[in-house]
């Protein structure tokens, strides 16, 4: 028998709310949905190859749906090897006679007028993402598409100062890189894999994922009105096995992957043995760990925020939260109340805090975790609050009395469930999070300095914020350790990819 307590943290014995604002039976935010009127929509769209939108040799294409409401938005090309093929030969061709000739600055100024097209359709292209991936709209608006604008503009700016980037030491560009992203960021992922490898000279094959290709798609159109030369940026849509092309073409010098750890080793073993270079941006279970002299609003905040934000789709969402036991009470009520202020539901609604979950696929592993966390001893606790009918959507979920073992504070789930664990020294709480296969991020709450240089210096994550959490900036380089894989992107660290440097 699955038991999940719902909702319950709050309320006295006879079942009715304490105090907290009850968002289920009452006081409700009357709807603001963001208007989808200035956006357009093809019904189909052909892979982006030499600058032209060209039609898929098989003439296959697949359907991209709105995870909030199960319907159709538009049909894309599915690439097999010949399109692969094709657009590996534009990047090549680009590279070769046009962009690795060009005057570095020149390079930049096309980069800067990309950045700043993508400001001015930054509304629709926020809408599009929230359509296509299920992410509420103020994320979509006020961080991804912002903050790939960002990326461009930064890696523009190091475009013509490439000698400065290795002191005592000369460039060169690689060629042409094969990208690979997935659905949690779409266009911002676009932008940590573009942006720096044009800066550097190289010429681009990229892949989105399959469920949010929409925004790349505009991307390319983007790239069009920018005029960027033909085949300098490729596009081309499909399955895992158009990304797998992509990873054994020939014609490619180096491969920049985000996505799934399981996918990374796979890559890493088909790239064994060629001279190919890359990195891999690989799963994250991050702990967030607040000591007993932490800010404990703040710090319940930034949990919500570092495990609810954006459905928990992130890889460095801090899945694992370590609290000191002499506040494990406290912060767990208050974490339970805050649960319950969230809501959950149409991601084009500007109150939403928790969209829809990106996938059928994606929704069923969630629930398959939550599952296994219950058959495992854990305690289950969701918020009460309404979640549509239709579409796939997952209400706020922690759990309570799990082991180090448990295979949820072990394993990836990448939706917005959180396990607790308590702990009562460093030493203890250094060693439990760092008992995980993975590395990428972390979180410390604490008001002593001196604590927040223990734990990070001691933590393996590549990736630590201190009394906030999942701040992300251009200049600021980001990866992980151990599965969660090998290389950085932003920053001039994820400059060096994409860079052969000849002392
Ligand atoms: P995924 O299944 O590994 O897919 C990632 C991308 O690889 C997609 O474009 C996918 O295509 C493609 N792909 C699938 N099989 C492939 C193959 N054999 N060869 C080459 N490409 C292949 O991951 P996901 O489920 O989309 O994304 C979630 C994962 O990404 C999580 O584990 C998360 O932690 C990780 N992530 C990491 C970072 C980071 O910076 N470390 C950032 C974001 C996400 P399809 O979409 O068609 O399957
Ligand atoms: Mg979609």
């Amino acid at each position: 028998m699955i038991l999940i307590q719902v909702g319950a943290s709050s309320k006295n014995k006879s079942g009715k709310k304490k105090g907290a604002l009850d968002f289920n039976s009452g006081w409700k935010y009357a709807p603001a949905p963001e208007s989808k009127d200035h956006i357009q929509l093809k019904n189909r769209y052909d892979l982006f190859i030499n600058g032209k939108f060209t039609e898929p040799e098989s003439g296959k294409y697949f359907d991209t749906i709105s995870p909030s409401t199960e319907k159709k938005l538009a049909e894309v090309a599915e690439a097999n090897s010949n399109d692969v093929d094709k657009a590996v030969n534009a990047a090549r061709h680009a590279y070769e006679k046009t962009w690795s000739r060009m005057p570095a600055k020149e390079r930049g100024k096309y980069m800067y007028r990309i950045a700043r097209i993508m400001q001015e359709r930054a509304r629709e292209l926020a809408v599009i993402e929230s359509m296509d991936g299920g992410k509420p709209i103020r994320e979509s608006r006020d961080i991804d598409i912002p903050l790939a604008a960002a990326h461009f503009f930064y890696y523009a700016g190091w475009a013509d100062k490439m000698d400065y980037s290795t002191p005592g030491a000369k460039t060169k560009s690689l060629g042409v890189a094969g990208q690979i992203i997935p659905w949690n960021f779409p266009l911002l992922m676009a932008a940590w894999k573009i942006a720096p490898a044009l800066a550097a000279g190289n010429t681009v094959v990229l892949k989105p994922a399959e469920t949010t290709p929409l925004t790349a798609m505009k991307l390319a159109e983007i790239i069009q009105e920018a005029g960027l030369p033909d085949g300098v940026v490729n596009i081309i849509t499909g399955a895992g096995a158009t990304g797998a092309a992509i990873v054994n073409h020939p014609g490619i010098n180096k491969i920049a992957f985000t996505g799934s750890t399981e996918v990374g080793k796979i890559i890493q073993k088909a790239l064994a043995g060629t001279n190919k270079k890359y990195t891999l941006e690989l799963g994250g279970k991050a702990a967030n760990i607040i000591f007993e002299d932490a800010a404990i609003d703040q710090a319940v905040e930034g949990i919500v925020n570092g495990i609810f934000f954006n459905q928990g789709h992130v890889c460095c969402a801090g899945s694992r939260l370590f609290v000191q036991e002499s506040v494990a009470d406290v912060v767990i009520r208050k974490l339970k109340d805050r649960m319950e202020t969230l809501i959950v539901g149409d991601p084009l609604d500007k109150n939403t805090d928790i969209g829809a979950i990106n996938s059928k696929d994606q929704l069923e592993k969630i629930k398959k975790y939550v599952k296994i966390g219950i058959h495992e001893g854990g305690v289950c606790y969701q918020s009460s609050c309404s979640v549509p009918s239709k579409g796939f959507f997952y209400r706020p979920t922690l759990f309570t009395n799990v082991s180090q073992s448990s295979r949820i504070v072990q394993e990836e789930i990448f939706g917005p469930v959180l396990s607790i664990q308590t702990f009562r020294t460093v030493e203890e709480v250094i060693e439990k999070a760092n008992n995980i296969p993975y590395g990428l991020s972390g979180g410390v709450w604490t008001d002593k300095g001196s604590k927040i240089f223990k734990v990070t210096s001691q933590l393996r994550a590549g990736v630590i914020w201190a009394n906030t959490y999942n701040k992300f900036d251009p200049t600021s380089p980001f990866g992980g350790y151990k599965e969660s894989g090998m290389g950085r992107e932003g920053g001039l660290h994820g400059l060096m990819p994409y860079l052969e440097v000849i002392h």
